[in-house]
This record gives C-alpha cells, structure tokens and sequence, in this order.
C-alpha cells in the first residue's frame, strides 16, 4: 500500500508512534522515526530492518526547529523525496489550572502544537513540488471533552485541529492533503505514566466498544489517511476512540 512512499513519523520510539511506524514499514514504506530519544528509536527502527523492513531513526526535539530540520535534510538527502509526515509526538502530563505554571504551559505549546509549526514548514517545500503528499496531525478526544487538569493539553490540541484545517486549504492547489485523528484513551507507555486506571476502565465501560484500544487502531486510520483510500478528503478530523463521543 505504500510502496516506495518515504514517511516521516514524529515521537515513533514508543506507543502510537511505533505503532504507526511499524505498521507503515509493514506496508512497504521507508520509515523515519524520529524521537527525543535517539538510541530507542534506532533501536525500534532495527526492528523492523531486522523483519525485512526499511527504517532509519533521527535523535530529534520536535521542539527544537533545527533539530528537526537536520532530520528532515538528511532524509530528503538520501532519498530525494517525502511523502508522508505524521505528526505524533506529544506530551500530556496533568496539573490543575490554578497550580500550573507558565513554563509549564509554554512546554505542551512547544512539543504539541509550535511542533507541527515547524514539522510542516520544513517537510512541505518538498512535498509541493511533489505535487503530493498526506500529512496526519494527531491530536485528541480530549478536546471535544475538556477533561480537568488539562488545559495546557487541550488548548493544544484544539489548536492542532484548527492548524489542520487552515493548513489543509493553503495546500489544497498543491495536492497536499492535510487530516488530523482524535485517538481516545489509546494503552500506550505515556497513558501508563499518566492515567489513573480506574478513570480508564470508567472510559472502557462508556465506550460503544467496551475494550481497550491499541496503537494499531490508530496505526489503522492513519494508513487510511496516508494512502489513496482517503484522496477524496482533506482538513476533516477523524475521531477513533471505541465510540466514547459522537460528534
Ligand atoms: P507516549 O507513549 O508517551 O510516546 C510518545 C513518544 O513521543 C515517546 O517516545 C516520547 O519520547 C516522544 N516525545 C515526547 N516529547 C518529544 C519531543 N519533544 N520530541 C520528539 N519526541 C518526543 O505517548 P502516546 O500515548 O503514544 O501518545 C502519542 C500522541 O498521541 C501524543 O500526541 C498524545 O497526545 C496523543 N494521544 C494519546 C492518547 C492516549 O491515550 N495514549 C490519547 C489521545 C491522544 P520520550 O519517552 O523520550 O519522552
């Protein structure tokens, strides 16, 4: 399905980055992973060399613009091109408003959404000669909830969903198709770190689909969004949360 496409995928190292990787590298695709810890993600990415795979990983702060952009030269260096760019990396540690700090709120700014300000910026001056390309932006159910203790999280991620609709409308006459995925309570390492497991078996049991979800039901989605299933469509947010909402 994706053969000889060459994606890039931000935070790849574990959960739903992996997923994604994994599953595109499955699909045929080069894969970059690119993550803040460079030997994890190299380390993923000889996974999948090792199953037959084509992978490389990059020591990469989506915060930090010129690391980024030394990843994405490298890459469009060796081979010429960039089709798919995911844009996964992301933060979601909680604090009540009323104790959080500005540091703490400019850092979710920085990794979950001035990132894809930078991804974008440096991936698409190769895309649009292309006359191709998908990009993915992940954000989350959350905005649509407005859980408490995450209004740094969800003040981002709405503002990733507003940045793929702009964005999907600049690119339009270029071919650049630009969608966005809202995951739910998604079994990752970061949800791990973070949730409270009783709040997560409250979410299973309000979800249509009463189990958990995985990395591949994202992965799943975001095959379709990359591949010339979903050609058709471009700026929509696609919700894959079991059915815990409906909008
Ligand atoms: P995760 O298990 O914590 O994995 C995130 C990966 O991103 C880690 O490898 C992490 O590296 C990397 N990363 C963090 N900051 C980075 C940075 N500045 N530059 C590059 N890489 C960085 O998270 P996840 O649960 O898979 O979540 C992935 C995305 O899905 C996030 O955007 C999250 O907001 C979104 N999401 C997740 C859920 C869920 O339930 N899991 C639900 C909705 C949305 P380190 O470990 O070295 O920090």
């Amino acid at each position: 399905m994706l053969q000889d496409k060459v994606a890039l995928v931000t935070g790849a190292a574990m959960g739903i980055g992996a997923g994604i990787a994994d599953l595109f590298a499955d699909s045929g695709a080069t894969v970059y992973l690119l993550d803040l810890d460079g030997p994890k993600a190299e380390e993923r990415a000889a996974a999948i060399r090792a199953r037959g795979g084509k992978a490389g990983a990059f020591a990469c702060d989506v915060s930090k613009r010129e690391t980024v952009a030394a990843a994405v030269d490298g890459i469009a260096r060796r081979h010429g091109r960039i089709d798919i760019l995911i844009n996964n990396a992301g933060i979601y540690p909680r604090r009540v408003f009323m104790e959080m700090t500005e540091q703490e709120w400019d850092q979710m700014q920085d990794i979950n959404l001035k990132s894809i300000f930078h991804t974008c910026q440096l991936v698409l001056p190769h895309m649009i000669p292309q006359r191709s390309g998908k990009i993915v932006n992940i954000s989350s159910v959350t905005f649509f909830m407005g859980p408490q203790k995450l209004a740094h999280y969800v003040a981002a991620k709405g503002g990733v969903i507003g940045f793929t609709r702009v964005l999907s409308r600049e690119m339009g006459e270029h071919n650049i198709h630009v969608n966005c995925i809202t995951p739910g309570a998604i079994k990752t390492e970061g949800e791990i770190v973070h949730a409270n497991p009783a709040d997560i078996e409250d979410i299973m049991q309000r979800q249509c689909l009463h189990r958990r979800l995985f990395p591949l039901d994202i992965a799943q989605v975001c095959l379709f969004l990359s591949t010339p299933m979903s050609d058709g469509m471009t700026g929509q947010n696609l919700n894959v949360d079991g059915g815990l909402i409906m909008y």
